[in-house]
């Protein structure tokens, strides 16, 4: 709890940088003043700021679509999509059109990461405890009879239905605060809000620019000590989305730390040399997936997935210390950590 009191502290001293890349402009008394909402949900405290004379109007639409979407995606609500597909021993069921296009969008990058991304590893996530917090180390034989049921490709989609084997649990926790980030974007835009900055917990999504035309400025946190900054990215209309290993973990009675992205190969924790990836982009959704499935496949997946696509950037921590980030975001950019930071080279 009070990392994430802090995660929202950090976040909202990241915004009071000044100076940046892109030019000042005039702007009116009423753009300036701002509104601002604080939302407890998806297990996460969010943070809402809007500019603009409908900022109050839209950060109460915003809200609603909030609480609208944790109910149809949450996995503990006996009410919600998610819980309906989980319990139902292998029987079609209908959806919500949010459910279905994360599901859908799931099922793409799980096939664009080579399966990274698997959203039936539910059951194993459980059996870890990260679900509950009564964490626990299974043991191999019961990981392994876990695994024999966690396969994306399993989960069949058609229109608004889902159907999925009898023994397939599903989860949306990857990719569902970068989804509610876009639509909380949509709602800004619809009522003419045209510069808002959210914070879903590691998640910051920006409308626009500054009301005076200057970039956001977003603070990625230290992942070997998360109280503290590592870096400043300037961003307008992007969504920063970062996964990280100090976000849920336990430490066992040995002394090993184990956290809550797992690879869907042996449904350990992954540890493929990254504490820490952010994906920056235009979709919260896709860069939701992304940081996640990227987490799992490592430094040499996630730069091999930017050679494939460079419409994203990158901001990769090794585990032994270094910064990499993608040349898109090179002039915007700032290190302020004892880090070393290089940009990626994808020679
Ligand atoms: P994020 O913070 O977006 O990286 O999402 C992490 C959450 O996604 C975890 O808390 C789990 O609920 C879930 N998760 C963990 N590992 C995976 C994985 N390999 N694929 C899909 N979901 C995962
Ligand atoms: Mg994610």
């Amino acid at each position: 709890m009070l990392k994430k009191v802090l995660a929202v502290t950090l976040f909202l001293s990241g915004l009071m940088f000044s100076g940046g890349c892109s030019e000042e402009k005039a702007v009116s008394e009423a753009d300036m003043s701002s509104s601002s909402r604080d939302v407890f949900a998806m297990d996460t405290f969010m943070n809402m700021k809007a500019y603009g004379s409908n900022a109050d109007i839209a950060l109460s639409e915003a809200e609603e679509r909030i609480l609208q979407l944790e109910e149809e995606l949450s996995v503990t609500s006996e009410t919600s999509d998610i819980w309906a597909v989980d319990h139902s021993s292998g029987a079609v069921v209908d959806v919500s059109e949010d459910t279905a296009l994360i599901i859908n969008k799931a099922i793409e990058m799980g096939n664009k990461t080579n399966g990274a991304l698997d959203i039936t590893l539910y059951p194993v996530l459980k059996e870890w405890g990260f679900t509950t917090g009564d964490y626990k180390v299974p043991d191999d034989n019961t990981l392994i009879s876990l695994l024999k049921n966690v396969d994306y490709s399993k989960v069949h989609i058609a229109e608004n239905t889902v159907t999925l084997p009898k023994e397939t649990e599903i989860d949306l926790g990857a990719l569902a605060k970068g989804y509610t980030g876009d639509e909380i974007m949509k709602i800004m835009e619809d009522n003419g809000v045209s510069s808002a900055i959210v914070s879903l917990g590691g998640n910051v999504q920006a409308l626009g620019s500054k009301p005076d035309g200057s970039n956001w400025k977003v603070s990625v946190r230290d992942p070997f000590a998360p109280d503290t900054d590592m870096c400043i990215i300037e961003v307008a209309d992007k969504a920063v989305i970062t996964s990280g290993n100090y976000e849920r973990y336990f430490t066992a009675e040995d002394g090993t730390v184990y956290w809550h992205i797992l690879d869907p190969k042996d449904g350990y924790p992954a540890d493929n040399g990254l504490v820490s990836v952010t994906v920056i982009g235009d979709c919260g959704l896709d860069c939701d997936a992304l940081s996640t499935a990227l987490f799992v496949e490592g430094y040499d997946g996630a730069v091999d997935f930017l050679r494939s696509d460079p419409s994203f950037d990158l901001i990769l921590v090794t585990d032994d210390r270094k910064i990499y980030y993608s040349s898109g975001i090179a002039d915007c950019f700032t290190n302020i950590s004892s880090m070393e930071a290089e940009v990626i080279s994808l020679d």
